[in-house]
Formats: structure tokens, sequence, C-alpha cells
């Protein structure tokens, strides 16, 4: 029986939600319409995510713990929108030795982290070596500790240090000891915005021949985007398209992450010539529930992001086709400097009180989606 939330609703968006109830594909047209809606047919969308959600989840939310090592703030590839990045010889410039690494490392294992996430800037002084180096150091400290390193830019880049292929420069990580990839870098998917936010960045095709490589090497990786800057609301459906495609192939994301525009900091929101288009939480909310449809039958993860989105909204994301709330983290130092108010770690009871309060259930789980602890 239809829901009573269906009623006198636009006929042309109930007719989209009924065929996402039903786990039919919905199109990129049917997707780019429930980003604009209002009113009835928000909370019509709203039910139609959690009822997808609910059938694949339950009302389980998973959390993971995890620590960020961020190890250079050194990059020339300047992105716009970034404000973490420094030149090589700016004073507050870094780059973490390997000892240094290793004690993050340590630090880590006793925090009772299942997994380091490990990622840079594209540093012009580093060789290759050092990021095999980096990989082993982790293994070396905990050989279950799950490497969730370096994005798909940062891959290119050792590609040209290594003069090899994308290939056979991830063959050697993985032996190095490499788990999964972050599927960052990936911004949004067309090529006329990364011209204008990161011109100097890995194309669209390059950022997908990368991801999917690793995932053929089965390696998986996340996937994200980050809207809420210039992009059209066309442009963020053309970015979700890419990654249902490539997951139809190779089946190696594990879930999305939507990373909303930390506008505080970045030059990008000074560009006058390309003003932002802002999400403000209604389209955050629609971006989430959209994503659950559009994915649907694809990609079973839908994270929010507490650093980007503050931890009380992250929370009530949780009504919106989100089922996981991302990682403890430790030293989350993107967000934080292009203006994130909010704090660099959660400690897992806070996180699991956070999902209690939801009315949902916690869980602890690993990188790969096992669940290691219900609560
Ligand atoms: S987003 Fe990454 S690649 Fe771009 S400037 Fe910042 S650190 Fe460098």
């Amino acid at each position: 029986m239809e829901s009573e939330i269906f009623n006198n609703i636009e006929t042309e968006i109930k007719i989209i939600l009924n065929k996402a109830l039903q786990n039919i594909e919905i199109s990129s047209e049917e997707a780019l319409k429930l980003l604009k809606v209002h009113g009835k047919e928000f909370f019509a969308l709203q039910y139609t995510a959690n009822e997808i959600c609910l059938e694949k989840k339950e009302d389980i939310i998973t959390f993971v713990i995890n620590r960020n090592i961020n190890f250079t703030n050194v990059c020339f590839q300047g992105c716009k929108f970034c404000s973490f990045s420094l030149p090589a010889n700016h004073e507050d410039a870094f780059c973490l030795n390997l000892d240094e690494i290793k004690d993050r490392v340590i630090e880590a294992k006793k925090l009772k982290c299942t997994e380091v996430c490990i990622q840079g800037g594209i540093n012009p002084n580093l060789k290759f070596d050092f990021y095999l180096d980096i990989l082993k150091v982790v293994k070396e400290v905990d050989k279950n500790m799950h490497t969730h390193a370096f994005s798909p830019q940062e891959i290119f880049f050792m590609s040209k240090l290594y003069s090899t292929s994308v290939e056979n420069t991830l063959k050697e990580l993985k032996m190095a000891g490499l788990d999964s990839i972050p599927g960052t870098a990936a911004e949004i998917l067309v090529d006329d915005v990364r011209k204008i936010i990161c011109p100097n960045k890995v194309s669209t095709q390059q950022w997908i021949d990368i991801i999917s490589t690793a995932h053929n090497l089965k390696i998986p990786t996340t996937s994200t985007i980050m809207y809420g800057h210039i992009e059209s609301l066309k442009e963020r459906i053309e970015h979700l398209n890419v990654l249902r495609e490539i997951q139809k192939e190779t089946k190696g994301f594990t879930e999305l992450v939507p990373l909303p525009f930390v506008k505080v900091n970045p030059i990008l929101s000074k560009l006058e010539i390309h003003p932002l288009n802002p999400s403000y939480g209604m389209a955050d909310l629609k971006l989430f529930c959209v994503s659950r449809l559009f994915l649907n039958n694809y990609v079973d993860n839908l994270q929010c992001s507490w650093p980007k989105l503050g931890p009380k909204f992250a929370q009530v994301s949780l009504n919106y086709g989100v089922n996981d709330f991302g990682g403890t983290l430790i030293e989350e130092n993107i967000s934080k400097s292009a203006g994130a108010e909010y704090g660099e770690y959660l400690p897992p009871e806070e996180i699991i009180k956070i999902i209690q309060t939801a009315g949902k259930h916690p869980a602890q789980r690993d990188t790969l989606y096992n669940i290691k602890k219900y609560y």
C-alpha cells in the first residue's frame, strides 16, 4: 500500500519516487527533478530515501575508529578551494618524516583504530620510495591496521615519479601494504568545473581511469562529491552518474561521502566571475536523499561528513538516507584550514551517543563495512 505521504504530491514526482521504491534505476533527468523539490514533495523524497536505506541497512548506523595522517601540506597544485596547501618555503609548511608518521600510527593503535587514512599535498620534494616506506611503516607497527591511503591525484603524481603506468604504481603500492584508496580529488567530475576550481588536477577521464584501475586490481576505494561551490545542480547529477557508471563496471566503491564546500577561507569564494552556488541545509539534505536513490543497487553506503556538516547537522542527516557516520578521525586538518568550525576528533563514545539519540542503532565497522561490534 502506498504511504499517505504520497497523497497530493505532484504526479511526476510520485512516479519517480515509486520507481525508486521498486528498486528501479532512476535517470539523471529524474534525479535532477528531485534535487529541486520543496514542501510535500520534499518529505516524500525523505520518506523514499529512508525506506530504501532501511531495506538495505535496517536502522543501523555504522562508524569506524580511524585517524588521519596528513603527512605534508606542501603542494604545488593550487586548487582554488584548498586552504590546506602551502609552498615549500612557507614558515608553516611541513613534511613529516617516517619516525613522526610511525608515532602517529602507534598512537592510532593505542586508540584502538582499525584504519589510518593517509593523504598529503603534492610535494615535489618527495620520492616514490617515501610513499612505499610510509605503507611499510604502518604494517611494521600493526600488520592488521587497514591502510587507506593516497588520493588519485597522489597516485597520478607517483606514477610520474616512478616513470611508469598507474597500474604498475598501484601494484607496487599494494605490495607495500596499501589496502584501499580515498576517492578524493574527485570534487565535481565535470571538466568545465575542474578547469576553474582545480585546473592542474587530473581530468575527469584520468580520475575515472585511476579509480577503475585500482578497482580492477582489487583495491577498493571510497567515492566523494565536493559540492556547493560553482557547480550547477545538473553538474552534481552528472558527477553522480560518473560514479554510478564506474560502479556498474567495477563494484569497487565502498561508499559515497558528500562533502559540502567550506567557503570561509578558500580563494574560490572570492572569484567574482564565478559566483558561488552555496549549499544550505535543505540542499544538503536533498543531495543525501537523491544520492541514496540514484545510487540504489550500486553503492549501499552513504556517509555524512561531521567535520564539514558539524555533529548536530550530521545527526539530522541520519534521517535522510545516510547510514554511516564516518570516522573518529583525529587531526582533521583539511576542513579546519578551509574554515570549518568543528572539532578534529570525535571519540567513539560521543559518536555512539549521537547515533543513539537519533533513535538509531550504532555499530562499529571496519573500512570495508564488516561489522566489528554492535552497541
Ligand atoms: S586539494 Fe590537494 S592537490 Fe589541491 S592544492 Fe590542496 S593539497 Fe594540493
